[in-house]
């Protein structure tokens, strides 16, 4: 019988990758917090309605990724499939809506029904913030600031650049639209099939097609610029002039759409060219109008996410696990002593591998493998003189210690 393997599009993170991953949430969470945004946790699967309206229905992730439900109770659940609605949803359920600004940081798995390539899976981790409550630039502003700071602590920000643009008020976006929907028209039947279908439903995203042929289309497409409006271009160079001030370099990309039918405004993303395909490592932009289609109030937001796989494969080597005190009890009276020792140890803040079984030279070989810093073995001979033998694994080094001062001992090789 072939091993039981995992469900496409998911992957065990053993520890080097789990590791990764920490260091990238860890980084991200702390990075948050200098900026004033606190970690929020909101369920993973959400009844459905929760996801498909403030999404879209003709967007890509309502249409044909949801991991979508029935549960035994009758409920129309959903996987989360990003965090957004998720944390506009809790703000509206715990009555926080007159407290703002809100700021929030997540981090977790969500799910898409994708299909698997590099950097792209059906379960997947995200890290990503949420500003509530402000309609000014400085939001904008101090979010992509937070997420450049974030990939600089990574230590990729060399190697991503930020893509800017804007979708204007929804005035702007309407005459956009038709603009769109009017050239689109002409040249419907040189167009992709997919984008055929968007022309009806989410114009905008054609813009954003990979298909050769719409990409030699979009060409010549009207640009959203000079459907702008006073008030949303006054917007935009807001947006620019504070990431000028701040050192924040970027691109601007006529023709980044975002996939969710929410934002407004500012939309951006950094993307690399070290990933293929999946080039795009944290996007967001501004959602005015999510809120109150939420059925909240008018609120103003703004965030981004990122994609927790996708930066940790571009991250350096993350520090390695502290080197531990291997533990090698030789006979039985030393094995019920290394019991209690190891708790001591680890009392004393040691990081301790006890070895559980074989014989001496077996548990020397895992204490090697696991790049022990330093062995002590315990012989029911020393230890019946109250001491063990300390031996120094990088210099193979080795004497013998009083059982009492072995932790100053262990500590001088740290
Ligand atoms: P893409 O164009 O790559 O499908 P998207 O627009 O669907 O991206 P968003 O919804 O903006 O992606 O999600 C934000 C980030 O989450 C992406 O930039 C990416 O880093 C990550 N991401 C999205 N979908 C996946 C996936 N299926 N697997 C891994 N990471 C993902
Ligand atoms: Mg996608």
């Amino acid at each position: 019988m072939p091993a039981l393997q995992p469900a496409r599009g998911t992957q065990d993170l053993l520890p080097e990758a789990a590791r990764r991953h920490r260091r990238v949430s860890d980084t991200a969470r702390e990075t948050a917090a200098l900026y004033g945004f606190a970690e929020i946790a909101t369920p993973i699967f959400e009844f459905t309605e929760v996801f498909a309206r403030p999404i879209g229905e003709h967007t890509d992730i309502v249409s044909k990724e949801m991991y979508t439900f029935t549960d035994r109770g009758g409920e129309e659940v959903t996987l989360r499939p990003e965090n957004t609605a998720g944390v506009v949803r809790a703000v509206l359920s715990n009555g926080l809506t007159q407290s703002t600004p809100l700021k929030y940081f997540y981090s977790g798995p969500m799910f898409r029904y994708e299909r698997p390539q590099k950097g792209r899976f059906r379960q997947f981790h995200q890290i990503g913030v949420e500003l509530l409550g402000v309609a000014t630039p400085q939001a904008d502003i101090e979010v992509i600031a937070l997420g450049q700071r974030i990939l600089k602590e990574l230590g990729i920000a060399d190697r991503v650049v930020l893509e800017l643009n804007t979708l204007g008020d929804p005035e702007s976006r309407a005459a956009y639209r038709d603009a769109l929907v009017g050239y689109f028209s002409g040249r419907r039947a040189e167009l992709s099939e997919d984008s055929r279908r968007r022309l009806d439903a989410n114009p905008l995203r054609i813009l954003d097609s990979k298909d050769p042929e719409d990409i030699r289309i979009n060409a010549d497409a009207p640009r959203f610029e000079d459907f702008l409006n006073t008030q949303s271009s006054h917007f935009f160079a807001d947006v620019r002039a504070g990431l000028d001030r701040i050192g924040i370099g970027y691109r601007i990309n006529q023709r980044l759409v975002r996939g969710l039918d929410y934002y407004t405004h500012t939309v951006f993303e950094f993307v690399t060219t070290d990933l293929g395909a999946q080039g795009t490592v944290l996007a967001g932009g501004r959602y005015d109008g999510l809120v109150e289609l939420m059925g909240g109030p008018a609120m103003p937001g703004v965030g981004w996410a990122a994609g927790t796989e996708r930066l940790a494969m571009l991250t350096v080597e993350p520090p390695g696990a502290p080197r531990a005190v291997a533990l090698v009890p030789i006979g039985e009276a030393a094995e019920a002593r290394a019991l209690i020792l190891a708790e001591q140890l680890r009392d004393a803040g040691f990081t301790v591998d006890l070895g559980y079984s074989g014989n001496l030279q077996r548990r020397m070989r895992r204490a090697d493998r696991i790049g022990a810093r330093a062995a002590v073995l315990l012989g029911d001979d020393e230890l019946a003189r109250g001491a063990a033998t300390l031996r120094d694994l990088d210099s193979g080094a080795q004497s013998e210690v009083a059982l009492d001062a072995l932790a100053t001992h262990l500590a001088a090789l740290r």
